[in-house]
């Protein structure tokens, strides 16, 4: 399915199922590492974002995307709202650069390094980059959405043996290691939702 012909109110109902579905789940993975608001966090951000659907997806994709990204940096809060709400801002931007002829994965490669930017983070630092970096790269190279969507997966449980070097589970040195990233999980669970609709 092309990208612009994606029925992005139906996408938007699923990834807020799929938050609400797994809130508790991320709540209790933020609890062992951070304070355990991030299911909360999440599922306001794709409440606010699935109450906006219509008016989101009369816009053409890549200010539909701008749009996305401002309602999650006003929505989600803490840490993690900054860096998805720059995450869908800049991939908006950088479609509407390209001026629809756009490349997907060149763009969401440089709304990657944006997030990286804001977090001053990057890869092994045991956050949601650690999915995004090869989600990206599974993306550049033309891989079927279900093995991007395993991908996903993959990287989110590798975030378990991480130290974390940023956000709040970073306080906890050593002992943030044996316990999943709850930002790489909920963007894991973000990506497999989206791949899952393209599968179909
Ligand atoms: P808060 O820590 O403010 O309560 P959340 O719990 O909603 O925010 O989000 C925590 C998640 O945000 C972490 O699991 C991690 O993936 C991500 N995160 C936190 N700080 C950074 C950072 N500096 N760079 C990249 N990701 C980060
Ligand atoms: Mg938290
Ligand atoms: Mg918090």
């Amino acid at each position: 399915m092309p990208l612009d012909a994606c029925d992005l109110s139906q996408l938007i109902s699923l990834c807020r199922a799929q938050i609400e579905r797994h809130c508790e789940h991320l709540g209790r993975l933020d609890s062992a590492i951070g304070d355990g608001d991030h299911g909360a966090n999440m599922k306001r951000g794709l409440e606010a974002v699935y109450r906006e659907r219509a008016d989101i997806a009369s816009l053409p994709l890549p200010a539909a995307l701008e749009r996305i990204g401002l309602v999650l940096v006003m929505t989600i809060g803490g840490a993690a709202g900054p860096l998805y709400g720059t995450l869908l801002m800049e991939l908006g931007r950088g479609l509407a650069d390209e001026g629809g002829r756009a490349d997907f994965a060149a763009s969401l490669a440089r709304a990657i390094a944006a997030v990286a930017r804001r977090g001053r983070s990057g890869p092994g630092d045991k956050t949601l980059l650690d999915v995004l970096y090869p989600v990206q790269a599974e993306i550049a190279r033309h891989a079927a959405p279900d093995r991007i969507a395993a991908c996903a997966r993959t990287a989110a449980q590798a975030t378990e043996m991480m130290l974390a070097r940023r956000g709040r589970a970073s306080y906890l040195g050593a002992r943030s290691v044996g316990h999943e990233d709850p930002g790489a999980s909920s963007c894991a669970l973000l990506a497999m939702t989206i791949c899952q609709y393209f599968q179909e």
